[in-house]
């Protein structure tokens, strides 16, 4: 079996020095209960980088010298547990190793006559469900409304972006280069698209994209893109404070933004979101997700790494926008 360990906290920007490959000799039988996997998909997340520092968070940090987890796909080789037959396919958080003995403790069953595996890491797993209900829950969107998503050619920001074109609003998006930008609009059917990383005054830019103002502007990304964007939002506003990728390497403590008195004087909301605050809702995301995908209202892209090998890359590569949509590794 190999394994990546979390060798080193990153300082900054993550390298691949501060992953260790090991191979095992692992025990691999099973007993009363278990059943031995056989990872199949792994998902790599901005969230991760959280969780490889120590600083005190929602989630508990990762163990140095410790395997890494994540949402895996994984195929059932052999089962003594009633739940799980040989042949099944799993999803859940489980180890960066090839190899698993697990006893089933939160996997779920999915099925892949019904979707693509690699889907259940996405669209229909964590990231479409953090889009759905960040956007309904803290968004509460109204048709004819302007929505502005940052990070909006990544996993979670281009359904964003589509749900709201569902609910009937007005969708801007911010993206890292013309050509996510330009997919903004021909696949993902937003009305307008910024490069934040080309366009000199971003204020002026999303002011002249959003001549009615913001009314929903979903974060995935934070500091100063959010700043500019803060600038232009109406009264009630509501902000969703999903991610803060630009910032997730800072190695200094972070200030605050500058920009309160637009929250002030528009009576803005800015709520800090947290996907797992809101399993009650997971069924309901699931349940309109699969039906706009079946429906063709919904559509997503993937960018699929091949082999373990490659996972910490993979990882790296989120902060350097090398994704269009979701970061998967396929082992
Ligand atoms: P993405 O698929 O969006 O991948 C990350 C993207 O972030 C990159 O492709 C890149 O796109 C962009 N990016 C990287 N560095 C910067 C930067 N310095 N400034 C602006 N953009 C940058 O990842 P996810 O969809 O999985 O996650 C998006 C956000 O949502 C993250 O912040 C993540 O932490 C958060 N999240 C939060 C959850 C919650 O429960 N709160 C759950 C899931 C995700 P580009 O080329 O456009 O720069």
């Amino acid at each position: 079996t190999q394994t990546i360990l979390l060798k080193n906290r990153p300082e900054g920007k993550p390298t691949l020095s501060d992953f260790e490959f090991i191979t095992e000799d692992a025990d691999l039988n099973i007993h009363s209960d278990e059943m031995l996997l056989e990872t199949i998909y792994v998902s790599v997340d901005p969230y991760l980088r959280g969780r490889m520092s120590d600083a005190k968070s929602y989630v508990a940090p990762f163990e140095l010298n410790k395997p890494i987890h994540s949402g895996v796909i994984a195929k059932v080789l052999k089962s003594k547990n009633d739940q799980f037959s040989a042949g099944d396919y799993v999803s859940g958080m489980l180890d960066w190793k090839t190899k698993q003995v697990s006893k089933g403790d939160g996997l779920l069953k999915v099925d892949k006559n019904k979707a693509p595996l690699s889907a259940y890491l996405g669209i229909l797993g964590m990231t479409g469900v953090t889009a759905y209900c960040g956007l309904t829950q803290i968004g509460k969107p109204k048709a004819g409304e302007t929505l502005i998503v940052s990070g909006a050619a990544g996993a979670v920001g281009s359904v964003v972006g589509q749900i709201g074109k569902i609910l009937g609003l007005t969708v801007i998006g911010i993206a890292g280069t013309d050509e996510k930008v330009a997919m903004l609009k021909s696949k993902f059917g937003f009305d307008a698209g910024i490069n934040y990383n080309t366009t000199k005054d971003m204020k002026a830019a999303i002011a002249k994209a959003a001549p009615n103002g913001v009314d929903i502007y979903y974060d995935n990304v934070g500091g100063p893109i959010s700043d500019a964007v803060l600038f232009s939002i109406n009264k009630f506003a509501r902000i969703i404070n999903c991610g803060a990728i630009s910032v997730y390497n800072n190695t200094e403590t972070p200030t605050g933004i500058s920009v309160q008195p637009f929250l002030v004087k528009n009576s803005a909301l800015m709520q800090g979101f947290i996907v797992s605050n809101f399993e009650e809702k997971f069924p309901e995301a699931i349940k309109h997700l699969s039906e706009w995908l079946a429906e063709e209202k919904l559509t997503y892209t993937e960018t699929i790494v091949h082999g373990f090998d490659n996972i910490p890359k993979a990882f790296i590569d989120l902060f350097d926008g090398k994704n269009k949509g979701k970061m998967v590794v396929e082992i």
